[in-house]
């Protein structure tokens, strides 16, 4: 599949999962050419379709599209720019893991899904203008290998080496806080111990 298709696709992935509302959030991915794919500024997921993906230089110049790239491009193009080993991108507003970002709380590894995709503990980017590259600087100081960090008073950033691997991560960043705040009415969540989280990321993280 082409990166374009990829985009197309996974974006209607994260609107039936409900990871997405409306046109908030984005997706992109990036080809071997250095080509980046990405959704289009202000468009419904709903309605979306194929050709309203657009694609953009490494410097969020557009290449081919009927409309504007997605207003956070500059974050994304950031990322591809600094890290050759992420080809996928996915940043949502999903409702649990938005709701951790605005208190500027980690979301803690108490499921081992989330050391198997994510790869440790979903740590807070300090709050940026969204739009803004200083966005993905942000986001990149606190990411280190992990797969994805909250941006404080915002939402969820998901990156991976594939955009499957940040679809992933995107997806289980929203059941893992989730879960984390349904423990915390219950009693007290008991978050993995560092060996088991290494053992996991060992196993499955990769
Ligand atoms: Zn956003």
């Amino acid at each position: 599949m082409d990166a374009k298709n990829e985009v197309f696709t996974t974006a209607k992935r994260v609107y039936s999962a409900r990871l997405v509302t409306a046109s908030l959030g984005n997706v992109s991915c990036r080809d071997e050419e250095g080509t980046v794919a990405i959704t289009p500024s202000g468009i419904d997921y709903e309605v979306l379709t194929l050709e309203d993906i657009v694609t953009v230089d490494l410097h969020g110049n557009k290449l081919r599209g009927h409309h504007n790239p997605s207003s956070e491009t500059p974050m994304h193009t950031l990322i591809y720019r600094k890290r050759p080993d992420i080809a996928g991108i996915v940043h949502t507003h999903s409702l649990y893991a938005s709701a951790f970002s605005v208190v500027n709380k980690e979301i803690p590894v108490d499921m081992v899904e989330v050391a198997a995709h994510v790869g440790g503990r979903v740590p807070v980017a300090p709050y940026m203008p969204p739009g803004t590259k200083e966005l993905g600087e942000a986001a990149l100081n606190v990411l280190g290998d992990r797969r994805a960090c909250l941006l404080q008073n915002h939402g969820v950033l998901a990156v991976g080496g594939t955009l499957e691997k940040a679809y992933k991560a995107a997806a289980i960043v929203e059941v893992a806080a989730c879960i984390h705040l349904l423990g915390s009415l219950l009693g007290e969540p008991r978050e993995l111990e560092e060996e088991d989280i290494q053992r996991v990321k060992d196993l499955y993280f990769r």
